[in-house]
């Protein structure tokens, strides 16, 4: 039977919605004994969100002033230190995961498998290779614990409805003194985050400045969606690269994905291809990007989104009106 301990993801005392995903992949390991970690200052809210995950055995939580911000250096020790019940550590393919897992793996002695978007057995699992382009069987040697991130874009969140058993642990471990936190620096926004959202609104190059991004804002208001944008646009300085959508950006999996003036390139498309619906708004009717497109259509963007807006705005509104 597998043993399995997945490090929770958590801010300001919410659980991400990635522990549920990375749930859903350690069940598909077959029989598995699954146990949550929960690191922070103050577990208790996000103990509680994870204890009702369906599937859950124990949610262990190591409450203590160090956890506050998800440092790796101060997270990984911790982890490292449990595992040795484990045959299994898992966390998400996000940030927070692809940050803190190698330390973990590093410390562990083994290597890390990245990006699980599917189990084949205890050992063996499915993951893809440049930029999506290939799909890859690899195997972990059985008798060491295995290591690894779950693409969360690959697994559904696991149900709720479970009653696990939360346990305050206290570990002895030592801290590394060459990292400590000095302060944080995220924009505040009241957006759906982009890695859950189940809507996204994306620009590309074509927005041509910072100021024009507001237009998106606006469209990604009135649909309550989330914004992205393509390496072009993050790099140009449009927004920041914590919107950036691709391979080296986020890999997302939202039900509605409107990719406006973006091109279509490879690296793009790897972030959006298990978006359930694609809809592209391009003034080049041979953009790569309508190849993968559900809907299409051709034309200026600085004609369309306002329009998109004010009818989206207009359904709101009749919506209300009828009750
Ligand atoms: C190793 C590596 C990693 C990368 N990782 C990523 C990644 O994670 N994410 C990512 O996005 N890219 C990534 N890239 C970059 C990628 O190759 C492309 O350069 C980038 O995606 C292009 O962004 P874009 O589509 O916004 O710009 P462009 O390719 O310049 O496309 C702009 C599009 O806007 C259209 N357009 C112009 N004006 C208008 C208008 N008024 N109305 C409507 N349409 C208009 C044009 O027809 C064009 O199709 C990576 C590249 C490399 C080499």
């Amino acid at each position: 039977m597998s043993k399995v301990l997945i490090v929770a993801e958590h801010a300001a005392g919410a659980l991400n919605l990635s522990t549920a995903k990375s749930l859903s992949c350690a069940r598909a390991l077959g029989d598995a004994e699954v146990d949550i970690l929960v690191q922070a200052a103050d577990a208790a809210p996000v103990a509680a969100a994870a204890a009702v995950l369906a599937g859950v055995r124990r949610v262990l939580t190591v409450e203590r002033p160090e956890n506050l911000e998800p440092l790796a250096a101060l997270y990984a020790p911790q982890v490292a230190a449990l595992a040795a019940g484990y045959t299994h550590v898992l966390g998400p393919s996000t940030t927070f995961g692809k940050d803190l897992m190698p330390h973990v793996a590093a410390l562990l002695g083994v290597s890390q498998i990245s990006d699980v978007m599917a189990v084949e057995g205890p050992y063996r699992f499915r993951r893809p290779v440049y930029a999506g382009n290939a799909v890859v069987t690899v195997e972990a040697p059985a008798g060491r614990v295995v290591v690894a991130t779950v693409r969360t874009a690959s697994f559904q969140p696991a149900d709720g409805g479970g009653a696990a058993v939360i346990e305050p642990l206290e570990l002895r471990v030592e801290f590394p003194t060459h990292t400590r936190f000095v302060s944080r620096s995220a924009a505040n926004s009241d957006r759906p985050d982009l890695q859950t959202a189940a809507r996204v609104v994306a620009g590309g190059r074509a927005l041509a400045s910072a100021g024009n991004f507001q237009l998106l804002y606006g469209l990604a208001d009135a649909l309550g969606a989330a914004v992205g944008a393509s390496r072009a646009a993050v790099d140009a300085g449009y927004v920041p690269n914590d919107l950036q959508v691709g391979q080296t950006g986020k890999i997302i999996a939202p039900e509605l994905y409107i990719a406006l003036g973006i091109s279509g390139a490879i690296q793009h498309l790897t972030g959006i291809k298990d978006a359930r619906t694609i809809v592209a708004i391009n003034k080049d009717s041979e953009a790569p990007i309508f190849e993968v497109a559900d809907f299409g259509l051709v034309g200026d963007l600085f004609q369309i989104v306002p329009e998109l807006e004010r009818l989206i705005r207009l359904g709101h509104s009749g919506g209300d009106s009828h009750g």
